[in-house]
């Protein structure tokens, strides 16, 4: 349920402060300590998961339909002009903190640092492209 070396573990059960902008028996929703702009946001469930490959379906939807909510909320208090929600898993995807959780970043026109989320492309030839698709087909 809960993990003693996870820090979001600790926040969610307030041995460690937050700035807390929603709560329910399932999420708690902090602001990021370290943000990528004005009113980033993490959404974390109370129940210990490492990452997308671990959580409850139930819970996964909820994160989005809580994302969704919001998403409209922050973006009408704080006007801003755009908004990402990105949630990382593993390492090499740029996780850091092993407890689930999905971002909520509100983004600005004028922002210095709008170069956040940006990344340079690779190219597939179309043979490799049509391998691709067919390995992930999915049904
Ligand atoms: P990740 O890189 O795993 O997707 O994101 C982890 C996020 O958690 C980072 O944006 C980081 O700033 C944030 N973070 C790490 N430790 C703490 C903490 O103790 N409190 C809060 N509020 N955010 C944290
Ligand atoms: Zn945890």
């Amino acid at each position: 349920m809960s993990d003693a070396n996870c820090i979001f573990c600790r926040i969610i059960a307030g041995e460690i402060p937050s700035n807390t902008i929603y709560e329910d028996d399932t999420f708690k929703v902090i602001l990021d300590a370290s943000p990528a702009s004005k009113g980033h946001a993490l959404i974390l469930p109370k129940k210990h998961c490492a990452d997308i490959y671990e959580i409850d379906e139930e819970v996964a939807a909820g994160a989005m339909r809580l994302a969704k909510k919001l998403a409209c909320h922050m973006t009408e208090v704080l006007s801003c002009d755009g908004f990402n929600i990105l949630q990382n898993n593993h390492e090499v995807a740029g996780q850091t903190v092993f407890h689930f959780h999905m971002h909520l970043i509100p983004r600005y026109q004028n922002a210095k640092n709008n170069d956040i989320l940006m990344w340079s492309h690779e190219t597939f030839t179309d043979e490799e492209m049509a391998q691709i698709r067919d390995s992930l087909k999915y049904e």
